[in-house]
C-alpha cells in the first residue's frame, strides 16, 4: 500500500473509531483505568447493532431453514475437548522477538528471503537507523552500512546461516546461525529463540486456588538439595512419562520447575473456548437423538470466543474477546463438494444483502499448504478493509476429522445410521458413518466493523440557499440500524412532545425500536440521526396538530414525505421488511 493510501486508510479508521466512541457504539474496555488494549465494550448503539446483526444471521441460518437447529453451549468445556480438537497443542504458535527492534511476531508468518538475498533492515527513520546500528555494533560486533533509514551489509548465505559482508567484499566477515526468516516489519534477522505460546486463555475450576498447592510444592522442591531427585520422589510414576519426564531428561532447572507447576495445576485446568465450533461436534449425538434431524443437517451457534492474540489490530477486527457465528453442516461423505458450493453461495449472498458496496466482498480459496491437514477445501470470504483484503468468514470442508477425534478421545460412538442406504463397503443396509462437515465460521464483531466501514459516508450538497453543507451518514441497512425511527417534535411545546410520545408508544407496541428526541434544533437532530444510521426520522410539527399528518424523512436521500400519523407504523414496517 502506498503511503498516501495508508494515510487515507488510517484516516478513515480514525474517523470510524472516533464516531463509535462519540456516539456510543464501541468503547475501549476499562477506559477509566487506562484501557485494556485487547477488549472492547459495546455501548447503547453498539449493542443494538451487534444484536441486530447476529439476529439476522440466526434468522437466516436457523429460523430460515428446516434442516438447521441451534445450540447455546457453555464457554468452559471439558479440557479433553481441546486435547481432542488439537487446540491444546496445535493452538501453540511459535513466537519470536527481534533482538534489535523488540518486535514480537509469529515465526510461521514471517517473511522468508531466498538464499543469496540481501537482508536490509529498514528502520522507521534515520534517527532509529543510527540507534539500531549502534545496538548491532555493540551486541553483534559489526558496523552496518547506513543509507538513510536502511541498514545494509547482511546477506542470507544458506537457509541456516546469514552473514555480514563489508561493502564490495564477497566473503563474509562474520556469520550467525539463521532459521530462514526475518522480522516482518523491519526485516531484521537478529532474532531470539522460538518460544511456544498458547492462544487459549487458561483458568482454574474449583473453589480452592491451585496457587496454594503450587506454592506448597515449590517451597519443598526448591529447598531440596537436588531438584531432579525431589521431583522424581514427589511425583512418582508421573515423573516417568510425558512432559515431566522430558523436563527431567533436559536437566534444565527452569524447565523442570515449569513442568512440575503444569503437573500440579493440570487437574483443575480449564480453558475459555477459542471457537464456538467444538461444542457442535461434542453435542452432535445428543442433538441428533433429540431433534429428529437426519443427515444432511446443521447445528448453529453464536457467542463469545477468546484468543490470546499476539497482535490485536485494527480496532475490533482482531481482539482477544470476540463473538462468532458458526455452523457445522453434517453431510454424507462424498457430498461435501456440493454442500461447499451451496454454502459458499448462501453465505456470500447473506453478506452482500446488507452491504452498500457488494463489490468489496470476495472469495479466496486456500492453497493446499495453507489448509489444515484434515481439510479438503477451504475458502475465506474476504472484505476490502481500508488496509487491504482480509478475512471475514472461513468456509471449510473439514471432512470427518472433528467427529473422529472426539470419538477417539471420548470413547463414545458418534456415528450416524442411515437405515435406507447400503454401506458402500459391504453393500448391505444400514450404512453407519461419520458425517463429513462443511463449516461456515464468521466473526460477529468483525462483521460489525465491516458494516460500519461499508456504511460510513461523508457527503457534500448544496442547500436551497446555495451553501455547501457537509454531512456524515452511516448508511446501515435498516435491519441492522440500531434505532429504526427517530420521532422529533419540531418544538418542545404546543402538545408536540406528547404527540411524539404517543407515536413512540405505537412503535414500541409494534416491536420497532423508536426513540423520541427533543434536544437541539431540527437540523442538528437530523445530522445526529444520519450519523448513527437511523433510517427514518418522523417530525411532528404544527400541521400534525391540525390534520394528524407527520413528515417521514429518509436518511439516504434526505427526502421527506407527508403521511398520516396513523399510517406511520405500517409505513415503516413495510419499508423494514
Ligand atoms: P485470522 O486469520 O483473521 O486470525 P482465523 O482464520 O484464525 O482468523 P477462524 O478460526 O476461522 O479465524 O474464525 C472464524 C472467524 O472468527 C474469522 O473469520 C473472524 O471473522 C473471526 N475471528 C477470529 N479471530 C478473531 C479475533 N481475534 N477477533 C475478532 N474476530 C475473530
Amino acid at each position: 500500500m502506498s503511503s498516501a493510501a495508508q494515510t487515507q486508510a488510517d484516516d478513515l479508521m480514525q474517523k470510524i473509531v472516533s464516531l463509535c466512541k462519540r456516539r456510543g457504539f464501541v468503547f475501549q474496555s476499562s477506559e477509566i483505568y487506562g484501557g485494556l488494549k485487547s477488549a472492547y465494550d459495546y455501548g447503547p448503539l453498539g449493542v443494538e447493532l451487534k444484536r441486530n446483526l447476529m439476529n439476522e444471521w440466526w434468522r437466516d441460518m436457523v429460523h430460515g431453514r428446516d434442516n438447521v437447529v441451534g445450540l447455546d453451549a457453555s464457554i468452559i468445556m471439558h479440557p479433553n475437548v481441546w486435547r481432542a480438537s488439537g487446540h491444546a497443542a496445535g493452538f501453540a504458535d511459535p513466537l519470536v522477538d527481534c533482538l534489535v527492534s523488540k518486535e514480537r511476531f509469529r515465526a510461521d508468518k514471517a517473511p522468508r528471503p531466498a538464499v543469496g538475498d540481501e537482508l536490509p533492515i529498514t528502520c522507521a527513520d534515520q534517527g532509529v537507523a543510527k540507534t539500531w546500528a549502534e545496538i548491532i555494533e555493540k551486541r553483534f560486533g559489526v558496523v552496518l552500512d547506513r543509507d538513510g533509514k536502511v541498514l545494509n551489509g547482511l546477506k542470507a548465505i544458506s537457509t541456516t546461516e546469514f552473514g555480514f559482508f563489508a561493502k564490495g567484499s564477497t566473503s563474509a566477515a562474520k556469520t550467525w546461525p539463521w532459521r530462514g526468516y526475518v522480522g516482518p516489519t523491519f526485516g531484521s534477522p537478529f532474532l531470539s529463540e522460538e518460544r511456544q505460546f498458547n492462544l487459549m486463555f487458561r483458568t482454574a475450576l474449583g473453589a480452592v486456588d491451585p496457587m496454594n498447592e503450587v506454592a506448597t510444592h515449590l517451597a519443598a522442591l526448591t529447598a531440596a538439595p537436588d531438584l531432579a531427585t525431589a521431583v522424581t520422589e514427589r511425583f512418582g510414576k508421573d515423573a516417568q512419562e510425558g512432559a515431566l519426564a522430558a523436563a527431567l531428561a533436559s536437566g534444565d532447572r527452569a524447565k523442570i520447575l515449569r513442568a512440575a507447576i503444569e503437573h500440579i495445576t493440570s487437574p483443575a485446568m480449564a480453558y475459555l473456548r477459542p471457537e464456538t465450533a467444538q461444542a457442535m461436534f461434542v453435542q452432535f449425538k445428543n442433538i441428533l437423538d433429540s431433534s429428529g434431524q437426519k443427515v444432511p443437517f446443521g447445528i448453529a451457534q453464536m457467542g463469545k470466543s477468546f484468543r490470546n492474540e499476539i497482535t490485536v489490530e485494527h480496532f475490533i477486527f482482531r481482539s482477544c474477546e470476540f463473538e462468532q457465528m458458526e455452523m457445522e453442516f453434517f453431510c454424507e461423505p462424498g457430498t461435501q463438494k456440493e454442500w461447499m458450493a451451496y454454502w459458499k453461495e448462501q453465505r456470500m449472498a447473506w453478506w452482500k444483502r446488507y452491504a452498500n458496496d457488494p463489490s468489496k466482498f470476495q472469495f479466496r480459496q486456500h492453497a493446499a499448504d495453507e489448509m489444515a491437514h484434515y481439510a479438503d477445501d477451504c475458502y475465506d470470504v474476504e472484505y476490502a478493509y481500508p488496509w487491504g483484503w482480509g478475512e471475514l468468514e472461513g468456509i471449510a470442508s473439514r471432512t470427518d476429522y472433528d467427529l473422529s477425534q472426539h470419538e477417539k478421545h471420548s470413547g463414545q460412538k458418534l456415528r450416524y445410521t442411515d437405515q435406507e442406504k447400503e454401506d458402500p463397503a459391504t453393500g448391505k443396509k444400514p450404512w453407519q458413518y461419520l458425517p463429513y462437515v462443511i463449516e461456515p465460521a464468521a466473526g460477529a464483531t468483525r462483521a460489525m466493523l465491516v458494516y460500519l466501514i461499508d456504511a460510513y459516508h461523508e457527503e457534500e450538497r448544496r442547500t436551497a440557499t446555495g451553501e455547501i453543507e457537509k454531512r456524515t451518514v452511516l448508511k446501515l441497512h435498516p435491519r441492522l440500524a440500531p434505532i429504526k425511527v427517530a420521532i422529533l417534535p419540531l418544538v418542545k411545546k404546543d402538545g408536540m412532545p406528547e404527540k411524539a410520545q404517543e407515536l413512540a408508544a405505537a412503535f414500541r407496541k409494534a416491536g420497532i425500536l423508536a426513540k423520541c428526541d427533543e434536544k437541539a434544533s431540527i437540523g442538528k437532530r437530523y445530522a445526529k440521526h444520519d450519523e448513527i444510521g437511523t433510517p427514518w426520522c418522523i417530525t411532528i410539527d404544527g400541521q400534525t396538530m391540525q390534520d394528524g399528518t407527520v413528515t417521514l424523512r429518509d436518511r439516504d436521500t434526505t427526502e421527506q414525505v407527508r403521511i398520516s400519523m396513523d399510517q406511520a407504523v405500517a409505513s415503516v414496517r413495510e419499508r423494514l421488511s
